[in-house]
């Protein structure tokens, strides 16, 4: 069972020296005189489970819970809490109740490091961390700095949240019913006295899956709607792409007519030019033919002329 085994506080509030309280036997009460400091340890339990309002905590501003000194004693330079829990191995596992994957998806999609939580499978303990003892600490500075810690491994706020989810333990949780509470439960309206009840029901971890759920299906629909647009840019994008590859289709049957039409009159003009040119040749042939012809008639010709000279020196 999940017990409380102890709370150190160390610079909180009025507890200005390292002070333990160790629950080993079941406490009734404490007691003490106005002011001593009772609610002072109440204040501390919420804070470490993650109280962010100051005023809840009697506080003006949140370092206020910081020990502000004393006549005899400087302030201190910050403020911590830790609550230690007895973790003890369950008789019988927990089986994760179905919606717990997508908890955990959520989870883990929100942290995708390494966390000291364990998400999923049966649950072997009461808290899911697989340490016979789980502390929690906060602590927080002068400066503003702030720290949460889960077994002495750095935590934030939600990781403290989902560690206690369905325990009944947490700042705002039913566990906790201080001065006051009591009169204002009595007092509060039906739908107030509603959520506590559903708190105490364990209700709470419903409500925690719903939200993440809710989430979830938020971030799906942006998600969708960025889908969406995407698409209908692709399709425009499509739409001009295949405008283009029609073009290019028309432009390369065109082209190969072109090119074929550019080839057969080419071939017809080889053809014609060749037959220009035999035309040519077989004349040039004849005149040729002719030429020889002519010399020869000429050679003859002044043969007999230097014939018909000498005759006439002769005569
Ligand atoms: P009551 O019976 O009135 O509820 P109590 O015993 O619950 O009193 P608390 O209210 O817890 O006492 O404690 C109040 C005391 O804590 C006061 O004396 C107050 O001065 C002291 N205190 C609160 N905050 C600080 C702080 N930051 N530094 C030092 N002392 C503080």
């Amino acid at each position: 069972m999940l017990r409380l085994a102890k709370v150190t506080l160390c610079g909180f509030k009025s507890f200005a020296d390292r002070t333990e309280f160790r629950f080993d036997d079941p406490v009734t009460a404490v007691v003490g005189p106005n002011g001593c400091g009772k609610s002072n340890i109440v204040d501390a339990i919420k804070w470490v489970l993650g109280e962010r309002s100051a005023k809840s905590l009697r506080s003006k501003e949140m370092q206020d819970v910081i020990f502000a000194g004393s006549a005899a004693r400087a302030p201190a330079g910050f403020a911590s809490v830790t609550l230690t829990f007895d973790n003890p191995t369950l008789p019988a596992p927990i089986e994760p109740a179905s919606g717990d994957e997508a908890l955990a998806d959520a989870a883990e999609e929100a942290d995708p490091g390494e966390s000291v939580i364990q998400r999923r499978g049966p649950r072997l303990r009461p808290l899911p961390i697989d340490t016979e003892a789980v502390s929690v600490e906060r602590r927080l500075h002068r400066d503003g700095q702030s720290q949460y810690l889960i077994n002495g491994k750095r935590a934030r706020l939600r990781d403290i949240r989902e560690l206690f989810l369905d325990t009944g333990i947490g700042a705002d949780a039913y566990s906790i019913i201080e001065q006051g509470k009591v009169d204002a439960m009595l007092l509060a309206s039906p739908t107030d006295r509603r959520t506590i009840f559903e708190e105490a029901a364990g209700i709470a971890r419903f409500r925690a899956r719903r939200l993440e759920s809710m989430r979830k299906l938020d971030r799906t629909e942006s998600n969708l709607l960025i889908a969406r647009e995407q698409l209908a840019t692709a399709e425009r994008r499509l739409k001009t792409v295949r405008t283009q590859a029609e073009r290019a289709r028309t432009f390369r049957a065109l082209d190969a007519r072109l090119r074929g039409l550019r080839l057969a009159l080419a071939l017809h003009q080889y053809d014609e030019l060749c037959s220009r040119l035999e035309g040519l040749t077989s004349r040039q042939h004849g005149l040729e033919r002719e030429r020889d012809a002519a010399i020869e008639d000429v050679e003859q010709i002044e043969a007999r002329r230097q014939d018909a000279e000498l005759e006439r020196h002769e005569l």
